[in-house]
């Protein structure tokens, strides 16, 4: 049973994905409240309502529960205690589990290996010794990453062809929690699928974007990737595994690293609407916050495919100053998160370039 509209639809996390799904929800005619212990965050400058509360607060979880008809949330480090708690009392998608196995890079990668999805080759590493060991192993070259908490390539040190040993203090100065070392991946190229799943068990893939990264934050998506056809239908089977896997309901992003052969690796799953799709909202009839709603909301999922070529961009602390001048592009869609305050490496919001597809009336 679809959920009616005029239902109000719990959100955990107050930030821009959680703002853009506010807006797909009112669209649908839902109704939206949000919790988030910073005021005036941007998704409760356009929901219904905000519950001004730490994520993991008992008596913040509970209102959630009683005012909400279903719940998501736009962040994958939703505790997943308080996720499996309120699934007690009203449906809370994606599941608690995609959560768990996203939440943990070890876990993440022993997952996507359980499915026959490559990753790259990983140690668990819990102290220097562990390191030296792991980056013997990788012949001196590896990235170590925090296992949890991690994003936007926070928390993490790359090591290339280096003498192993010596790497006293290491683990100290990554703050004393576990941690994984990769192999180092010699991509071409870094490409992510954005898909979803329905509560029939439904599920589309959009076309897979092609993404750049500075200083570890997603600058631009760029679709279509510059990938071969057989390499984008691997990356959209491989997500529709994951989302079956995971008895998933709602939209996921996966990350992939594209070798010289066209082979994929899987590097990251986010159990959320995702940076990388953002194109999604210029460029498709459904974007995938509408795709995320309708999900939850037990509503047919829409089409994935896209109208048009295009290339999103993010809006990095001082970018916004560009806005004017982009504002006289014609075929340009921005979008600002209400942020005040234009801090250095903070989003600030994304615009998508749209042009047409070669060939396509
Ligand atoms: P992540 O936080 O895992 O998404 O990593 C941030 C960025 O670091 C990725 O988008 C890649 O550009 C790079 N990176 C991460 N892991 C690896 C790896 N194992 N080999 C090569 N580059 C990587």
């Amino acid at each position: 049973m679809s959920l009616p509209a005029g239902s109000t639809i719990g959100i955990i996390g107050g930030g821009q994905l959680g703002r853009m799904l506010a807006m797909a929800a009112a669209r649908l005619g839902y109704r939206t409240v949000v919790l988030e212990p910073q005021a005036d965050c941007p998704a409760a400058q356009v929901a219904n309502r905000q519950i001004t509360a730490a994520y993991d607060e008992p008596a913040a979880l509970a209102e959630l529960a009683v005012v909400s008809s279903v719940i998501t949330y736009e962040f994958e480090n939703v505790p997943v205690g308080a996720a499996s708690a309120l699934a007690a009392k009203v449906p809370v998608y994606p599941p608690a589990r995609a959560l768990e196995v996203a939440q943990d890079r070890v876990s993440e990668k022993t997952f996507l290996n359980g499915i026959s999805i490559a990753t790259a080759d990983f140690h668990a590493v819990d102290n220097d010794d562990e390191l030296t060991a792991a980056l013997k192993a990788f012949d001196g070259s590896g990235i170590l990453k925090t296992r949890r908490m991690g994003y936007d390539g926070k928390g993490q040190r790359v090591f290339r062809n280096m003498e192993t040993g010596g790497f006293a203090g290491t683990c100290e100065a990554m703050g004393n929690v576990p941690l994984i070392l990769e192999s180092f991946v010699p991509f071409e190229r870094e490409i992510s699928v954005i898909a979803a799943r329905g509560l029939d068990g439904a599920v589309v893939a959009y076309d897979p974007a092609e993404n750049v990264h500075r200083n570890g934050i997603l600058h631009t998506s760029t679709l279509p990737a510059g990938i071969r056809p057989e390499t984008a239908q691997a990356a959209r089977t491989a997500a529709s595994k994951i989302l079956s896997a995971l008895n998933y309901v709602g939209v996921i992003g996966v990350e992939f690293f594209v070798l010289a052969d066209g082979s994929l690796l899987a590097n990251e799953i986010a159990p959320r609407v995702h940076n990388s799709g953002h194109w999604t909202e210029a460029a498709c009839i459904v974007s995938q916050f509408e795709q995320h709603i309708r999900a939850i909301a037990g509503l047919p999922l829409g089409g994935p495919d896209r109208h048009s070529d295009c290339v999103m961009e993010n809006l990095i602390g001082d970018d916004v100053l560009r806005v004017p001048a982009l504002l006289t592009e014609p075929d340009l869609m921005l979008h600002l998160y209400g942020k005040a305050e234009a801090r250095p490496g903070r989003k600030m919001g994304h615009f998508t370039r749209i042009k047409a597809i070669p060939g396509k009336v």
